[in-house]
């Protein structure tokens, strides 16, 4: 069967920067999954249809990965799959407080659940989903940020 990895998040939307961490996962494992959550605290731009199918999308030049939603905490989802490790981005030094915080207590929660961190691109280091919406309500041109029909969709969404 191979390691199977999870890399969980909301990818709303989905930037150049989860991209390259996907990129850099499968060549690390042989296969992963990427975890849209259904549920977030925060405020969402796209809803869970619309984050999942612009990963697709985006993805779909990619070859040993696969979207899907999931619902509820991370790690029984990673349990119900019979999957023990995590994914998760590490930008800057301000993701790591928050990313060791919930490491810590998912493996509190399951000790079998290991978190992998993977860094990406400097390039991509400063690439966040909220300043990608926070850009294109003023109208900022996204081309670089994120895949096509993301910039495509957020124009669209803003209309
Ligand atoms: P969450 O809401 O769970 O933090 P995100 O979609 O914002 O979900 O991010 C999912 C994961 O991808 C997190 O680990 C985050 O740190 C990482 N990530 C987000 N943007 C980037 C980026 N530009 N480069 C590398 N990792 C990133």
């Amino acid at each position: 069967m191979g390691r199977i990895a999870i890399y969980p998040g909301s990818f709303d939307p989905v930037t150049l920067g989860h991209i390259d961490i996907i990129k850099r996962a499968v060549c690390v494992f042989d296969k992963v999954i990427v975890a849209v959550a259904s549920n977030s605290h925060k405020k969402m731009l796209f809803d869970i249809n619309e984050r999942v199918s612009l990963l697709k999308e985006s993805t779909k030049d990619i070859d040993r990965i696969q979207v899907e939603r999931f619902d509820g905490l991370v790690i029984e989802y990673a349990k119900s799959k019979n999957i023990s490790v995590l994914i998760r981005g590490l930008r800057m030094i301000s993701d790591f407080e928050y990313e060791l915080q919930m490491a810590l207590t998912n493996r509190r929660m399951n000790e079998s659940i290991e978190t992998v961190f993977l860094m990406p691109s400097e390039g991509y280091s400063f690439l966040s989903s909220t300043l990608i919406k926070e850009a294109a309500v003023l109208g900022a041109d996204l081309s670089s940020f994120v895949p096509k029909s993301v910039e495509d969709s957020i124009k669209l969404k803003l209309q």
